[in-house]
């Protein structure tokens, strides 16, 4: 198995390249170069086996033999004992045919611990397998640092520096970084704000000389090690409804699309989904570009469900280098024309796409309203995130018949924001969680100003 470029420009790497390299040397993402398949009988064999077992046999094809069968069980196990729920990603039914898929029992209490719990621990065998340390950087308006900090806090071999604005994240937010206090983990309030952040990891990718030969990794959602990490709850739970003897249908808040990308990839190994709905808050390109082939930026807008706005869909590329049949030129051509002008894609791929996605947009007001509604109707507090995918998962339902199943990415304690403003007292944090506010936290205040901030990882690196 080796992995190739969306734009069909940058040489094929193998698995350990590719989690070790992030964006490809053309600007593409890397994909598997052809879809591991999972049969029938396959399917049918993870009936009644625990989420690490089906996650090892799901994952196994893309690791491709770079780490042997036994160590990578054990990553696997390792990853997934840090979740608090012991079945990793429970389902909760809704109603007679509608279920929320639970992912945000991890040390967060969002989804994207399913795949960080897995990353950070891959990449540091193959760092300790190479006699190599990495950095990693990255920069956070506060919901998505703190999963990357837990995944990373046990590996000997990566230091994890992440920036957020200085005074511009919640209490919570920020706690949930500062106060892992391991020795690798370096949390730098910037003084200024997110863009800035951004702006200074940006910088320091694009020219890494003042790390002096060490390498930069990015644990962003282009690796494709996370959306590999995503494929297998999409697979587990339907299993758990029936598969492959019974179809599912799938919702997924969006933002990046890494996500409901990765649910695509296990419809393509061969699990029997019906279709997938995109949900979308205010900001709402893949949503507009679904129902309107409407492919353009707009202004960003700040939502009740933060972790959902964006402008760009960065793992939308993905998909369309399947809609477009793999064309790389194509692709490339697409998107440079995007980053000019408000642009549509062709016929041909569009209607592809239209075959197995549907897409709903939620606005502020709705999120409230849905909250109250799926409260006062399956006794259930939604987070934000999960109120965008409950609304769509009821307007684009399609046949009845078909489970739902709707991605929940994050706890509502997480987002207790919007849970007030919707009308409720509150949810408290889960027990292992509920001193947060008395730990010990530790930080370092910078300016916003690369020079200083280089300075800072380049001294404090181990
Ligand atoms: C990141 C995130 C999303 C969006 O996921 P993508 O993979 O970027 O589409 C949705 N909800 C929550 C809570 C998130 O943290």
């Amino acid at each position: 198995m080796r992995y190739i470029s969306t734009r069909g420009r940058a040489p094929a790497l193998s698995f350990e390249e590719v989690v070790l390299t992030g964006m490809a040397s053309d600007g593409g993402l890397y994909v598997p170069e052809e879809v591991p398949r999972l049969s029938h009988e396959d399917l049918s064999a993870m009936a009644g086996l625990s989420y690490a077992e089906i996650a090892f046999r799901v994952m196994k094809p893309y690791v491709n033999g770079e780490i042997d069968d036994e160590t990578f069980r054990e990553i696997v196990r390792d990853a997934y004992a840090t979740f608090s729920h012991d079945a990793v990603v429970p389902l909760n039914q809704l109603d007679a045919n509608h279920f929320l898929l639970e992912l945000f029992h991890g040390p967060t209490l969002a989804f994207k611990d399913v795949a960080l719990q897995l990353l950070g621990r891959i990449l540091d065998h193959f760092l300790a397998k190479r006699g190599e340390r990495a950095v990693i950087m990255g920069a956070t308006s506060g919901d998505t640092g703190s999963a990357a900090i837990e995944g990373c806090r046990h590996c000997d071999n990566l230091d994890i520096f992440i920036l957020h604005p200085h005074q511009r994240v919640s209490e919570v937010q920020r706690r949930q970084m500062t106060s892992v206090l391991a020795d690798n983990v370096f949390n730098v309030a910037i003084e200024g704000n997110f863009d800035d952040a951004q702006a200074m990891v940006k910088a320091s990718f694009a020219d890494q000389s003042f790390l002096n030969g060490t390498r930069l990794v990015a644990v962003n959602s282009i690796n494709w090690a996370r959306i590999m990490a995503q494929i297998v709850y999409y697979v587990a739970s339907a299993v758990a409804l029936g598969a492959p003897q019974r179809k599912v249908s799938f919702c997924v808040p969006s933002a990046n699309f890494g996500n409901v990308f990765a649910g695509y990839m296990a419809y393509r190994m061969g699990l029997p989904v019906e279709r997938f709905v995109i949900a979308t808050n205010a900001n709402d390109i893949l949503h507009r570009t679904l129902a309107a082939n409407d492919f353009s930026k707009q202004e960003l807008v700040a939502t009740l469900a933060p972790s959902m706005d964006i402008v760009v869909s960065s793992n939308f590329e993905r998909l369309l280098f399947e809609a477009y049949e793999r064309d790389g030129e194509a692709v490339s051509a697409l998107l440079e024309r995007f980053q000019a002008e408000p642009t549509a894609l062709a016929d041909a791929p569009l209607a592809r796409l239209r075959e197995q996605f549907a897409s709903h947009s939620v606005d502020d007001a709705t999120i409230l309203e849905v909250i109250r509604e799926a409260h006062h109707r399956t006794q259930e507090i939604l987070d934000p995130h999960t109120a965008t995918g409950y609304r769509a998962a009821e307007r684009e339902r399609g046949d009845a018949a078909v489970p739902m199943i709707t991605l929940a990415t994050a706890h509502p304690a997480k987002f207790a924001e919007a849970v007030v403003k919707a009308g409720f007292p509150g949810v408290p944090l889960p027990p292992h969680m509920d001193d947060l506010l008395e730990r010990e936290e530790r930080y370092t205040v910078l300016p916003a100003e690369l020079a200083a901030v280089q300075r800072f990882v380049a001294e404090n690196r181990r």
